[in-house]
């Protein structure tokens, strides 16, 4: 036994880094948008290694692609249609759909 901890442990101590680098990387932004970016990175890295799921909160909050952290009206454009949230980098262009399984009734208006 020369690893430390059991396989769990291991998934629930990365799961904690991960929120702990977005909470970093929101915390950041504001002065330091790299730093912010390089948080992503590391927690996405760790998702990898550890075979863990990014937490569902989280998704809309990066890009697949470029791996920046998404700020409405910063990085990101935020846009509901059709009752889907539409995320669209703006350093890569790159969309991502969230199903936000609400109300319908948000069509075409974007939330601030
Ligand atoms: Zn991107």
């Amino acid at each position: 036994m020369s690893r430390k901890g059991t396989r769990s442990d291991r998934k629930l101590i990365a799961m904690e880094r991960i929120s702990i680098l977005f909470s970093k990387a929101e915390d950041f932004f504001s002065w330091n948008q790299e730093y912010s970016h390089h948080c992503v990175r590391s927690a996405r890295l760790i998702a990898m290694k550890e075979r863990v799921k990014i937490p569902p909160r989280l998704k809309g909050k990066y890009c697949r692609k470029c791996n920046s952290f998404l700020v409405s009206g910063v990085t990101g454009r935020v846009r509901i249609y059709r009752g889907r949230v539409i995320i669209t980098c703006l350093n890569c262009g790159s969309h991502r759909r969230i199903p936000t399984g609400r109300s319908k009734k948000s069509n075409g208006k974007e939330k601030n």
